[in-house]
């Protein structure tokens, strides 16, 4: 299997002086097989030179693009995507699209007249939209297993297998708790991990040959960019480290981040996996860098686990909202409503607990410190019942430290998110557990 960089770059295109080695085109990677088949990783705008390169290959051109989301930064380079103004290509984009719109409906508002001259439906070439959630599928000799990260809008990381062989790709992707590991573990393991959103991870992640993971920040910038859906270096090399991984590419390099830095950011991501004791490699993604790896040996087994996703269950979706606080009440209900969900209004566990019966709702926002029944104790009632075992339940606090998260999760809470709360992530998250609740 060999790995070619055309774009790295995250945010926005960065051409320049400052960005000459590692490139200034947003993000976008090419896997090709031993066998030659070849498979896009987004459509940044180094999706362009890639579509230049493979009109050269002849024709005609059986192409097939995994979309991680649909942010521009990984789908500008779309439009000008060359082989899809040629009648004999058949191009397939996999995508979730992460709003009450399906993917065609997202791509082809993209090339509408008003932001593009030719629109998707004047497309010369045979363009079809795989709408896809958290599933595993076969694309010629590639398995392919997605899975949803921590982004602001739904997002997939995509783990590539042919042969022996595995790469892993995880980008825009931010840590689902400040640290990874229980810091009251002196020698700790996969069960030490704080946050179960971290353990699924770093379990996607397990013994691939490569992962190209989001290191936009380094861990002292990022606290004070939480929320803004992307990982530190540092947090990159543990979840690699964790996951046994044997290289590192990091990559969705921050705009404003030039060639230099980038030098130093690469030493010091090999130097942090040294003092982890692994034996990892450690390198920054650079546009036009080519990684082989061997597929020689036996097929790995895969899995054969598969997570029902229902697509439908992004619209008409019905939300139980739990806060003592008005304020909150009012402000989750506004932003959900706009997403299209029906929401119901609990201003305390008991209310909870008889709406719950009464309407039963498809997820359940739940906070904590409330009066007389705090948000544990409705945990426990719903847990303990059949019809409720299963129900997603979301945890809003601005109090969780790292027992209450590992209590939390021990006691059923489906995820948790903390105050205050954006809405671009509480769309993200609430979305990603309506798609698929038996995942957890
Ligand atoms: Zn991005
Ligand atoms: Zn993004």
């Amino acid at each position: 299997m060999r790995v070619r960089f055309w774009g790295t770059r995250g945010s926005i295109p960065t051409p320049g002086r400052h960005t000459l080695r590692y490139g200034g085109n947003t993000i976008c990677v090419e896997i090709r097989t031993d066998a030659g088949q070849r498979l896009i990783l987004d459509g940044g705008t180094g999706l362009r030179g890639l579509g230049r390169a493979l009109i050269q290959e002849g024709h005609p051109l059986d192409i097939d693009i995994l979309i991680s989301h649909t942010h521009w930064d990984h789908t500008q380079g779309i439009p000008f995507f060359a082989p899809m103004t040629r009648p004999e290509n058949r191009i397939t984009i996999y995508a979730t699209s992460g709003t009450d719109k399906d993917a065609t409906e997202v791509f082809a508002r993209q090339m509408d007249y008003a932001n593009f001259p030719v629109p998707l439906d004047e497309r010369q070439g045979q363009v079809e939209f795989r709408e896809i959630g958290e599933e595993e599928f076969n694309i010629g000799e590639i398995r392919v297993q997605s899975c949803f990260v921590n982004h602001t809008i739904l997002t997939l990381g995509y783990r590539i297998c042919c042969g022996n062989v595995c790469a892993v790709y995880v980008t825009d992707h931010e840590p689902f708790a400040p640290s990874l590991y229980r810091s009251d573990v002196a020698d700790p393991d996969l069960d030490d991990i704080v946050h179960a959103g971290d353990r699924k991870h770093v379990k996607f992640l397990a013994d691939a040959d490569l992962v190209i993971h989001d290191a936009q920040f380094t861990a002292e910038e990022l606290v004070h960019r939480r929320d803004w859906g992307h990982s530190s270096l540092e947090y990159a090399v543990e979840v690699c480290v964790a996951a046994r991984a044997k290289q590192l590419a990091f990559i969705h390099h921050d705009p404003d981040r030039s060639d230099e830095e980038l030098d130093r950011l690469e030493a010091a991501g090999q130097a942090y996996a040294r003092q982890l004791g692994a034996d990892l490699k450690v390198f920054a993604a650079a546009e036009g860098m080519e990684i082989e790896l061997s597929e020689t040996g036996e097929a790995l087994a895969t899995s054969s686990a598969t997570y029902p996703v229902s697509l439908e269950a992004r619209r008409h979706s019905r939300i139980l909202v739990v806060d003592d606080e008005p304020a909150m009440v009012q402000y989750l209900t506004m932003v959900l409503t706009r997403d299209g969900y029906e929401v119901l209004q609990a201003m305390n566990g008991y209310e909870a607990l008889a709406l719950v019966r009464e309407q039963p709702p498809d997820l359940v926002l739940l906070d904590v410190m409330m009066p007389e029944m705090d948000g544990f104790q409705v945990l426990r009632e719903l847990r303990a019942s059949e019809e409720f075992r299963d129900l997603p339940v979301i945890i809003l606090t601005a109090l969780a430290g790292e027992q209450d998260i590992v209590r939390g999760f021990e006691g059923g809470v489906t995820d948790y998110i903390d105050k205050p709360i954006t809405p671009a992530v509480l769309r993200a998250r609430v979305r990603r557990w309506l798609l698929s609740r038996d995942s957890r």
